[in-house]
């Protein structure tokens, strides 16, 4: 254990540290952001920072867990293991709209930073590359292969348009839905046909009349992805995708149930046949850790920002897998301002903030702050048992399932 005093000189090194690695951070990113890469294809993204880590002495697996894009690096041999996740998948067609490029590159700066501390303080950091949020689930695979097994605390910061404590983040799955009819010619013979795009319509309906008696936090959005061929042949398969999001898991299973029945009717007022496949693995809501968040903002704020509180957690709903950890390990997923707050992420504009100025100023200090609170978990007298001892309340209040898998619903 060190004192306030030597922790205070400890966080100064930190600062030095990732200050001297800010031209190769900064880089990294800027790299990272103008080669945006679907999940489980960020190869380019993979090679940069575990080459990155690697030159900074981490001793660093690549393609971890069974993963290509996956990646384990690790500094230190004793004490707690606390982990640092980097993200760095981007979005289909509009590139790094949610800032990837920053968590993965903050990510590796913190690492980098804590890590050099680590044999001299007694302590491991674990910086765990982490492919495909955005539909895919990296985490929840590492997860299942063993990548948090003896991790005491794992934390990741988000861009934002805030310098947020927390995110709203609630539980999604996704749904694949295929309506079956049966063609004709959509003129000279219309009775003949059996219409799968009146029954994909239908349903679409039916979900809208829905999303009036559902709790105003639970979310329900679809598109269409296959529609018909011509105008005048009637269609015999179209498809569509849904997502179902509500604020716990078990609300998740409720509402999933609902969203079916009404999709299926569809199906049946439209004379076709409809087949649904719940897309795995499903992600669960967030369960924050209150006492790392704290450690986390005194951190932050020896960077100069402050982190705020929203009162309404519902005016920045989302979901990611890191839900799914913060069931299993204590964790935070704290935001970092990038843009103006009326810039949201996942929009076009949300791409140029991400790596404009405030962007790579986010990856600094995302950097010094993780690292700082890494410190503290390792070292500050009774940071990490408080730290333990809230998520264990979450055990026990059932807020956290201790697992970092959904169980499969009994509709399959
Ligand atoms: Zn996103
Ligand atoms: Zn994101």
């Amino acid at each position: 254990m060190a004192d306030l005093a030597d922790l205070a000189d400890l966080k100064d090194r930190i600062d030095a540290s990732v200050a001297a690695q800010a031209p190769a951070l900064i880089e990294a990113s800027h790299q990272i952001h103008s080669h945006p890469e679907l999940g489980f294809e960020e190869h380019k993204a993979h090679e940069i920072l575990t080459d990155l880590l690697d030159a900074n002495g981490l001793t660093v697996t690549r393609g971890a867990y069974g993963l290509p894009t996956a990646f384990e690096a690790v500094a230190g041999s004793s004490g707690p293991r606390i982990a640092v996740l980097c993200e760095y998948d981007a979005l289909p067609g509009i590139g790094h709209a949610c800032g990837h490029n920053i968590i993965g590159t903050a990510g590796a700066g913190a690492a980098i930073a804590a890590g050099a501390l680590a044999e001299e303080m007694g302590g491991t950091v674990v910086v765990l590359g982490t492919p495909a949020e955005e539909g895919g689930g990296g985490k929840v695979f590492l997860a299942e292969r063993g990548a948090f097994d003896g991790i005491d605390a794992a934390l990741m910061v988000h861009p934002a348009g805030l310098d947020l404590a927390r995110f709203g983040a609630i539980a999604i799955q996704q749904v694949e839905v295929t309506y079956h009819g049966r063609a004709a010619h959509a003129a000279a013979a219309p009775q003949a046909g059996r219409n799968a795009l009146d029954a994909a319509v239908l349903g679409y309906n039916n979900v809208a009349a829905l999303r009036q008696h559902i709790r105003p936090d639970e979310r329900i959005h679809g598109i269409f992805t296959e529609a018909g061929e011509a105008p005048n042949v009637v269609p015999a398969r179209t498809a569509a995708t849904w997502y179902v999001r509500s604020p716990s898991v078990r609300g998740l299973q409720k509402l999933k149930a609902r969203v079916l029945a009404c999709l299926e009717a569809g199906a049946q007022a439209a004379g076709c046949t409809m087949e649904h496949r719940w897309l795995d693995p499903a992600y669960a809501d967030m369960v924050d850790n209150d006492p790392m968040i704290e450690l986390y903002r005194a951190n932050l704020a020896r960077t100069g920002r402050t982190l705020v509180d929203p009162a309404d957690l519902q005016t920045i709903v989302g979901s990611t897998d890191m839900g799914n950890i913060s069931h299993l390990v204590p964790s935070i997923h704290p935001m970092i301002a990038v843009s103006p707050p009326t810039v949201a992420i996942h929009t076009t504009a949300f791409v140029r903030h991400a790596a404009a100025p405030e962007g790579d100023q986010a990856v600094l200090d995302g950097a010094r702050a993780m690292a700082s609170t890494v410190v503290d978990l390792w070292a500050q007298p009774g940071a990490l048992e408080g730290v333990k001892e809230a998520f264990a309340e979450a055990r026990r209040t059932g807020r956290a399932s201790g697992s970092a898998s959904i169980p499969a619903p009994a509709d399959g």
